[in-house]
């Protein structure tokens, strides 16, 4: 599985391209759909992960969704993963693991050294640590790729968590 990262719009948001034998799934297209095109090229897309519907992960979303006549999170048979409710960053925030190559798409819940604000409408502290709670059970060697900025290693972040936890009420 390769995984390639296209930064699109005003808030830099990461757009994901998800390829395994020639079939791809796109993870949030946020703005710029020739960007996006670009980068999937002649693979054929069969579907589309929102991790959450904020404006800067949508903006190219009905545009992918009606070039590929498909709907965002429906199940994707081609490819093995799991949808794990993380709110906190927002009510609707979803994290997407896929298990046999130990990676993780986790939208604005959880970034490379932070985690998400949760001063926008349905967002929430104590959700937030339920999440974390959640997410720190998983293996240390998953790789996150965040809505926003670097990816990073599970363990890494998980240093942090401690402290979130205190802060977190
Ligand atoms: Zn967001």
């Amino acid at each position: 599985m390769k995984i390639k990262r296209i930064v699109v719009g005003s808030l830099e948001e990461n757009c994901y391209i998800i390829e395994k034998n020639g079939k791809a799934i796109i993870v949030d297209p946020g703005d710029e759909y020739n960007k996006i095109e670009a980068a999937i090229n002649n693979l054929k897309v069969v579907g589309i992960l929102l991790t959450h519907s904020h404006f800067d992960h949508i903006g190219a979303l009905s545009y992918f969704e009606e070039k590929y006549h498909l709907k965002h999170n429906e199940k994707i048979k081609e490819f093995n993963y799991e949808v794990i409710a993380t709110p906190g960053h927002s009510k609707d925030s979803l994290t997407f693991y896929f298990k046999e190559e130990k990676v993780m798409f986790t939208g604005d819940f959880l970034f490379k050294e932070s985690i998400g604000r949760m001063d926008l409408p349905g967002g929430n502290s104590l959700d937030m640590k339920t999440s974390l709670e959640l997410i720190s059970k998983y293996p240390s060697d998953i790789v996150i790729y965040p809505g926003h900025g670097e990816k990073s290693l599970l363990a890494e972040e998980k240093l942090y968590f401690p402290y979130y936890f205190k802060i977190l009420k």
